[in-house]
């Protein structure tokens, strides 16, 4: 399979300060990125980037764009968006930036940093919203819905915790008294 990530900076590397952009609309699957459940099977990756020549490498920068699926690790309804990453990675001919990666035969391969990007910036454990109230513990009801009607449920864990305690040390006292 022809890798699209594959850039000839031939051209780049004779001219420091010139520039060249790439915008590209790549399956997932191009990215070696299968059977992943956060991706559908043909999620495509939205690539818009700038390549400019240096005069010991060229510098990469710019955003990437797919979109991503999954459950609330809260409420557990499906939910998703769009992973949005930022790009700044530099490529060296010869290596002295430990953070650079090498460029072969006059060739940016730009796959292996999206790759890692798209895997690094797609959420593992996802939220429905930043707010998502989450299920409750006693009936399960989805309180995002509203209130469920279950009485007291404690809001806060840490006031629970105090309560058993209170129980514990205090078992004596009767609250009708
Ligand atoms: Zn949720
Ligand atoms: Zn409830």
């Amino acid at each position: 399979m022809a890798n699209p990530f594959l850039v000839n900076a031939a051209e780049l590397l004779r001219r420091p300060g010139s520039e060249k952009t790439l915008s590209l609309l790549v399956p997932i699957a191009d990215l070696d990125i299968v059977d992943d459940p956060r991706f559908a099977a043909d999620a495509e990756v939205e690539v818009a980037l700038r390549l400019e020549a240096l005069s010991d490498g060229i510098v990469v920068a710019g955003r990437l764009r797919v979109r991503w699926q999954g459950v609330c690790r809260r409420c557990l309804v499906d939910t998703g968006g769009i992973v949005d990453s930022e790009v700044h990675e530099l490529y060296q001919r010869t290596v002295t930036d430990p953070d650079a990666f090498e460029i072969v035969g006059e060739q940016l391969d730009l796959r292996p940093a999206v790759r890692e990007l798209v895997l690094l910036d797609a959420p593992a454990t996802p939220l429905c919203r930043p707010d998502c109230a989450g299920l409750c513990p006693t009936c399960g009801a989805n309180l995002n819905d509203g209130p469920c009607g279950c009485t007291a449920a404690p809001a806060d864990p840490r006031w629970s915790a105090l309560d058993a305690l209170k129980g514990l040390t205090d078992p004596a006292t009767d609250p009708d008294d």
